[in-house]
């Protein structure tokens, strides 16, 4: 069994400490990866804090991993040593259910995360990419464009997807508003994908202080949702809203920025339940929708994108020790706009 190096959560709340753990030993089908950068989405924190009360532990968390591939089983035939990879947020899917669906696999039961789950056999867990290497089945590897540096690149095998996925579904493009709220880790990668998409971007933030980041990156326009103005001026505006926000906000006066038939896209996931008004809805034959990262077959398609159009995350390198201190900041929206940490530290 290969040996992995990692860092992992031990409990909800004592921080992340070294961690010595096996990955499985690769099967003809597998891809063995080097991992070089690993990015920290929000995600992670829930988990490792056992905010979604499914935590498994130990849990070594990661799910934006970039490397590049050392070893290759014999039956694999899209991938060869040295070529430059991700992995998402899952590394198997349900292979016998009914309801099996390969363009919607992120939604099947039979998922399997990429950390706090447990393997096909149900009882070997996943470990994610804060570690040096990870053994993966080649379906659920992607190709990341080799004009794409890999830190850059981490961040768009969970953020960039999950806002690609519902940007394409609702058809974002030229002609059409769409608000990004939250100017965080996925709110970014939302502003540059949509731009480059052709659509018409606002940012809704807390408040101005992302601002020129925000139009450099693309959006037309940019409000600050701490200034009651802002949903006097904008009411009725936008096609579409993608809330990445996990803070619980008032969603009924952010449906009050929809056109008639627009849709909010809820990506974040906030800790309680959140009311919503009727009238919200049925006033503007609006919806209220969710969305959850992309299949394999679309994330390779906007990794492919962005591969066109030279889109990456904007990132702040850290090492390895550094992930405890990167989680407080993240909790601050301190980040500017995605922490990656460079494998070589470990
Ligand atoms: P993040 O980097 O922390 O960004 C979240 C942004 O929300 C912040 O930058 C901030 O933007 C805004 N925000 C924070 N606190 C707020 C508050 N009290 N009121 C209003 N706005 C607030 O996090 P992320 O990695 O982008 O993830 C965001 C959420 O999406 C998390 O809940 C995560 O679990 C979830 N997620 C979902 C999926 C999916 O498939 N649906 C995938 C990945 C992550 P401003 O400073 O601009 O206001
Ligand atoms: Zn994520």
């Amino acid at each position: 069994m290969p040996i992995a190096k990692g860092y992992a959560a031990t409990d909800a709340s004592s921080p992340l400490t070294p961690f010595t753990f096996e990955r499985r030993a690769p099967n003809d089908d597998d891809v063995v990866i080097s991992i070089k950068y690993s990015g920290i989405c929000h995600s992670d924190i829930h988990q490792a804090r056992n905010e979604w009360g499914n935590s498994i532990y130990p849990m070594v968390p990661g799910h934006e991993i970039a490397g590049v591939v050392t070893e290759v089983g014999a039956k694999v035939t899209k991938f060869k040593v040295g070529d430059h990879v991700g992995v998402g947020c899952f590394v198997d899917s349900c292979t016998q259910c009914a309801t099996r669906d390969l363009d919607n696999e992120q939604y099947m039961p039979g998922l399997i995360g990429t950390y706090n789950a447990y393997e096909a056999d149900g009882t070997t867990p996943t470990y994610g990419g804060y570690s040096d290497s990870i053994v993966v089945k080649e379906g659920y590897v992607l190709s990341i464009p080799e004009n794409l540096p890999l830190d850059a690149a981490a961040p768009l095998l969970c953020a960039g997807i999950t806002l690609y996925s519902p940007l394409k579904h609702w058809n974002a493009g030229p002609g059409k508003k769409v608000a990004i709220v939250g100017m965080g880790g996925l709110g970014h990668m939302g502003v540059k994908l949509g731009a480059a998409m052709g659509a018409d971007i606002t940012v809704l933030s807390q408040s101005l202080s992302k601002k020129e980041d925000g139009l450099k990156l693309g959006a037309k326009t940019y409000y600050a949702t701490s200034d009651a103005e802002t949903f006097k001026t904008l009411a009725g505006s936008f096609d579409l809203i993608l809330c990445t926000v996990s803070a619980d906000i008032d969603w009924n006066a952010y449906l009050s920025l929809l056109k008639v038939d627009g849709a909010m896209v809820l990506l974040g996931v906030p800790e309680k339940p959140v009311p919503v008004h009727a009238f919200s809805l049925i006033g503007g034959r609006r919806t209220l929708a969710g969305s959850m990262i992309g299949s394999i077959k679309e994330t390779q398609d906007m990794l492919d994108f962005c591969g066109r159009h030279d889109i990456v995350s904007e990132i702040e390198t850290i090492s390895m020790d550094q992930v405890n201190e990167a989680y407080e900041r993240v909790l601050k929206s301190d980040v500017r706009y995605r922490f990656v940490i460079d494998m070589a530290t470990m």
